[in-house]
This record gives structure tokens, C-alpha cells and sequence, in this order.
């Protein structure tokens, strides 16, 4: 089966492939002539994906999938949240929109999180949602090179070590992708 991610992240389209299976043929954006930038300027999750997925499913006609991932902070009322990626502005990297976190949290106990990732699944016209959580709490001061985005600062539940830290494969089994990959792929697999 033929299925576009609306994504050029090569690391995840390489994730997913592995999932998936040789029986889905996985294809990009690039591999699909899709060059533009597709905008989600929405204020949720849910609806930032479904807008990628649908946007491809009715310019180029494939079954596709796409996916929004944000860091929300209990105490922030879940921000960074759908903002995650730019919370320190335009122009700012990672390392800017952690500082801005640990700042906004200063003073505070409670340091509980989660990351979230929603895919969704446009097939044959029809609409599927999927998502993947993993709680923890958001330390003090950044610890770990490894990983990318919040990783340094955020330790899972259940470890006392940030994703910074981990080993990488330890934490691609229990992230909020891999959770929300892992439905879409049963799913797939059942069809
Ligand atoms: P995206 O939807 O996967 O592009 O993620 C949006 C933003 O959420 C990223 O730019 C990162 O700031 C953050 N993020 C997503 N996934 C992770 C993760 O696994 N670790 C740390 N930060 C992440």
C-alpha cells in the first residue's frame, strides 16, 4: 500500500518506514512534488494535522497522514503546547525556547508534563485521529546533549534520567511519536 507523510523530517519518515513494514510504501512530500511550506497556523494539535493531511489528500490525491507534536505543562495551563516549536519567538532556536520555559516555571513546584503527538489519517476521504502521550516533569536546569527540542529538560515517568540522557532507542520505545505511530500502524496493518 501506497501512503504519503506529509513531512521531509527524514528521521521520521525513516522511524515510520521501519514500523510499517515492506508492505507500505512510504512516501514524502519531495517524492510526492509537493515544494511548499504547508501552513498550521491552527490552534490545536488535532486541527494543525488534519490541515497538513488534508491539504495533500486534496491538491495531490493520496491516502496521507501527518502529525503536530507539542510539549504542554501543567502549570502553564499546557503551554507550550501548540507553540512549541516556536515559544521564544521568531528566530529563536531550541535552546531559546527552553530557557524560556524553565523561566516561566521559576518559582513553581508543580513541574508536571507531557509531550503529545497527533497524527492524522486521511484514507479513501475518511478521517482518523491518533495520539500518543508520555508524562513526566520538567527539571531544573537542562541536563543531555542528546535528542533535540524540550529532550534535556524533560525526565519520563518512570526514569530519572531527561531524554537528553537516554539512550536514544530506549526513548523512541516509549515516546509520545512512537506511542501515536504504533495506532496508526495497527490501524493500518488491521485495513
Ligand atoms: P513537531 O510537530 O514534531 O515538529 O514538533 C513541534 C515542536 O515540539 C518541536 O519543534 C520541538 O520543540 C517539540 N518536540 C516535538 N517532539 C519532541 C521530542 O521528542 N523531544 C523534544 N521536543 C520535541
Amino acid at each position: 500500500m501506497e501512503i504519503v507523510f506529509a513531512s521531509n523530517n527524514t528521521h521520521k519518515l525513516h522511524e515510520i518506514a521501519a514500523i510499517l513494514g515492506p508492505a507500505f510504501k512510504l512516501k514524502s512530500l519531495t517524492d510526492i512534488g509537493c515544494h511548499e511550506d504547508i501552513p498550521e497556523p491552527w490552534p490545536s494539535l488535532e486541527e494543525n494535522a488534519l490541515a497538513k493531511a488534508r491539504f495533500v489528500y486534496e491538491r495531490f490525491g493520496f491516502n496521507c497522514f501527518a502529525d503536530d507534536t507539542g510539549l504542554e505543562v501543567e502549570a502553564l495551563d499546557g503551554k507550550p503546547g501548540v507553540l512549541s516549536a516556536r515559544y521564544a519567538g521568531p528566530g529563536k532556536d531550541s535552546r531559546d525556547n527552553m530557557l524560556k520555559l524553565l523561566d516561566e516555571l521559576k518559582g513553581t513546584d508543580n513541574r508536571r508534563a507531557r509531550f503529545r503527538t497527533v497524527i492524522a489519517l486521511i484514507m479513501d476521504g475518511k478521517e482518523h485521529l491518533f495520539e500518543g502521550i508520555v508524562e513526566g516533569h520538567i527539571i531544573y536546569a537542562p541536563q543531555g546533549t542528546g535528542g533535540f527540542g524540550y529532550d534535556p529538560v524533560f525526565v519520563p515517568v518512570g526514569y530519572d534520567q531527561t531524554f537528553g540522557e537516554l539512550p536514544a532507542d530506549l526513548k523512541n520505545t516509549i515516546s509520545h511519536r512512537y506511542r501515536a505511530i504504533d495506532k496508526l500502524v495497527r490501524f493500518l496493518k488491521e485495513k
